[in-house]
């Protein structure tokens, strides 16, 4: 049990430089409870929150919804990083942002269809 739902905690959604910066939307931590549902398989946030400074050290971009706090890249045990891809790029075929990259997925929850690979 997780202190933000069933199964996410406020820890797992930190900047990593431990600047305390950390914000987690709600409607995020649905569309990953819908994932660990989906999956039945325990899910790793890689990134989540990322303060100004960090992003830029990690050379996420400018306009990068991890600054938002609305956006995670995410590893689900056993699930192959495109799996997620195209079962997120299903349930959701008009909005949020979704990044296909060889060893994770990107999800953000911004109103507008993004879709890119990294
Ligand atoms: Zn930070």
């Amino acid at each position: 049990m997780g202190d933000l739902s069933e199964n996410f905690s406020r820890r797992e959604f930190s900047c990593f430089c431990e600047c305390g910066f950390q914000t987690v939307d709600i409607e995020l931590i649905s569309v990953l409870e819908d994932l660990r549902a989906e999956f039945k398989m325990p899910i790793t946030i890689n990134s989540a929150c990322r303060c100004e400074n960090h992003n830029r050290l990690i050379g996420g971009s400018y306009g990068s919804k991890h600054k938002q706090g609305i956006a995670a890249d995410i590893v689900i045990k056993g699930v192959s990083a495109v799996k997620v891809y195209k079962y997120l790029n299903k349930l959701y075929t008009n909005k949020y942002g979704i990044g296909k990259y060889d060893t994770f997925t990107h999800i953000d929850v911004r109103a507008k269809k993004a879709r890119w690979e990294g």
